[in-house]
């Protein structure tokens, strides 16, 4: 699949043409760290996360069945978001549809991490979102992070579940599934996974020792003020806003 944009001043320019292709590359190894990432972090076992970056034409996203630690990246699969794939490509993650969707809704992505990390996956099989248990929840978006309903994996219904979960969210868990984030970039999407995973470990454990004492909504919109303000101060510097209110909050702590 065609992945270069030609130079606007010199024909056939070399230099822009090697640009281009190093983004693509960039962008392949990026998908290959980030999915081994998921594997490294316990966030994923085997074969069923995936991952993918939003691209000029469409997305890159993993292949379907390989295993993280042997996958390369000329093996990221190329589509466009209406599922064509070019040829001589590997099959592309059953969840693709969900990805392209997310790209086609919601502009500000450009990253996709979902994966089955364990403490997401028991909340998402008990049908549970994740309320205002910790401050942090607030990273995700909202005061909660919500479930989206069950859908058969790779159907176009646990898609349009996943987006409607997503209208005021970063992230979701996906009911009897696993979980869902996104981000401006692939950094951004696996650290809000994390984060998810973070926070679900916290709820479960909180429910086990007679349940959290929920932050009431006036504290939940001084956090989501707070990190606001984080996020404003970001566009200085390039850091995604839940790693910087991560930080910066954590180290008032
Ligand atoms: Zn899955």
């Amino acid at each position: 699949m065609a992945i270069l944009s030609g130079c606007r001043t010199h024909t056939g320019c070399r230099y822009i043409l090697m640009s281009a292709m190093t983004k693509d590359e960039n962008q392949r190894l990026a998908a290959v760290k980030t999915l081994q990432a998921l594997v490294e972090k316990k966030l994923n076992i085997g074969t069923s996360g995936n991952v993918s970056v939003r691209t000029i034409e469409g997305m890159l996203i993993t292949p379907t069945g390989i295993n993280p630690a042997l996958l390369l990246p000329e093996q990221i699969v190329a589509m466009d978001l209406e599922g064509q794939v070019a040829e001589d490509q590997l099959t592309p993650s059953s969840e693709w549809q969900m990805h392209a969707d997310v790209y086609r809704e919601k502009p500000d992505v450009n990253a996709i991490v979902h994966c089955h990390s364990p403490y997401a996956t028991i909340l998402a099989c008990a049908h549970k979102s994740i309320p205002a248990v910790h401050y942090m929840v607030a990273a995700a978006g909202s005061d909660e992070i919500p479930l989206a309903g069950y859908a058969t994996f790779g159907s176009k219904e646990l898609s349009q579940a996943n987006l409607e979960a997503l209208s005021g969210s970063l992230a979701c868990l996906l009911a009897n599934h696993g979980q869902l984030a996104t981000g401006e970039n692939l950094d951004q999407a696996l650290k809000l996974a994390e984060l998810v995973e973070e926070q679900a470990h916290c709820y479960w454990g909180t429910l086990a020792i007679g349940g959290p004492r929920l932050l009431d909504s006036q504290q939940m919109n001084e956090v989501l003020a707070a990190f606001a303000d984080y996020g404003q101060q970001k566009s200085t510097n390039g850091l995604p806003p839940v790693k910087k209110t991560d930080q910066t909050l954590r180290g008032k702590e």
